[in-house]
């Protein structure tokens, strides 16, 4: 049994590999592509596996993503059901998400990027602001992330409403499902925030039907993953004044490639997926328990239905 580790950064890789050898000192750990006997290896550690990097291993009896998303590992390899996929699951992460969309929506509220635009111009001009309690946001994904993210903004004094496939009773938060649910919260919300997974059910999800159903005047919030949203459709509503604009974090590709609208419209922010990253001193310790949970012929913590593809 070894532990192979595969991300697309040296520096990380090393960092994982130091610190997986510190806590399992008897174990083979390995740095892919330097991996000695790929027969061997039953744990892949990963952050978005290269094409067909799976089949290299006959082994394999689990991977552990070093994301909240599978979908770098879903999208492009077929896993066989005997293999247990797990994500990682922190308060940190979920935290860093509702950070990063309540500055965005506060910032917005209070006409923040406006006044720097006059402050250029030496302009002195007033602009209505609007308050906590009279503004609505709709979460689309409530599962760890979006559940949290869901409950702090209620907590601070937002209406909150959230969209999943299941039903949920969460305290001041109301809750939607199916279709007509997505419209009635589209319709209510002052703001959308996007934390879905990316499944073969959600990818496009995001397109002119949804953002049609979205209140005028409204604002569109992506931190799940770009290739929800039809890129041409989130354009043509902000261009028509339908959306007011949209804060996007994740893309259809990242980096996001130089002649993307996206960098120069005036009225969408881009950010390089840094909604919230996993922090390895935070994250370490269930990486840790999912292998010694392997080596013990136990079920993974954080496991991925593989049906569902989240
Ligand atoms: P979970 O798997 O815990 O939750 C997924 C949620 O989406 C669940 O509530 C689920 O519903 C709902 N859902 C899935 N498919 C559908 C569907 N077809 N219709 C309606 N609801 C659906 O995911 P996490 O909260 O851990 O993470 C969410 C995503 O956030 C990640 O997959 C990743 O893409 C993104 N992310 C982005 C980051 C960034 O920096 N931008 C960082 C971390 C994560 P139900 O509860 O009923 O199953």
């Amino acid at each position: 049994m070894s532990i192979a580790i595969y991300t697309k950064n040296v520096k990380q890789s090393q960092k994982w590999k130091q610190i997986l050898r510190s806590k399992l000192q008897n174990e083979k750990i390995e740095i892919y592509p330097n991996i000695t006997n790929f027969d061997s290896v039953t744990f892949l550690v990963c952050w978005k596996p290269e094409e067909n990097l799976l089949r290299k291993f006959s082994n394999l009896k689990a991977i552990q993503s070093l994301g909240a998303g599978v979908d770098h590992i879903l999208d492009h390899h077929i896993v066989p059901s005997h293999i247990q996929v797990s994500k990682v699951v922190d308060n940190n992460l979920s935290h860093d998400m509702w950070e990063h969309a309540m500055s965005i929506i506060l910032s917005d509220m209070k006409n923040l990027s406006i006044h720097a635009k006059n402050q250029a111009s030496k302009t002195w001009k007033y602009k209505k602001y609007k308050r906590i309690k009279d503004v609505s946001i709709g979460i689309l994904g409530m599962g760890i992330i979006g559940k949290y993210v869901a409950m702090k903004f209620a907590n601070t004094g937002f209406k909150v409403g959230g969209w999943s496939r299941s039903k949920k009773e969460i305290q001041n938060v109301v809750s939607y499902s199916e279709d007509s649910g997505m419209k009635s919260l589209l319709l209510d919300s002052d703001y959308v925030v996007n934390i879905l997974p990316l499944t073969k059910e959600t990818k496009g999800l995001i397109d002119h039907n949804f953002f049609s159903n979205m209140k005028k005047g409204s604002y569109f919030i992506n931190i799940g993953r770009g290739r929800h949203v039809v890129d041409a459709d989130l354009l043509s509503n902000i261009d028509i004044g339908h959306l007011r604009g949209a804060a996007l974090d994740v893309f259809q590709s990242e980096p996001l490639p130089k002649e993307s609208p996206f960098w120069n419209h005036s009225s969408i922010i881009v950010t390089p997926h840094i909604a919230s990253l996993t922090h390895i001193d935070s994250v370490y310790p269930q990486v840790i328990e999912n292998y010694l949970r392997l080596i013990k012929g136990e079920r993974l913590l954080n496991l991925v239905d593989l049906t569902k593809g989240y």
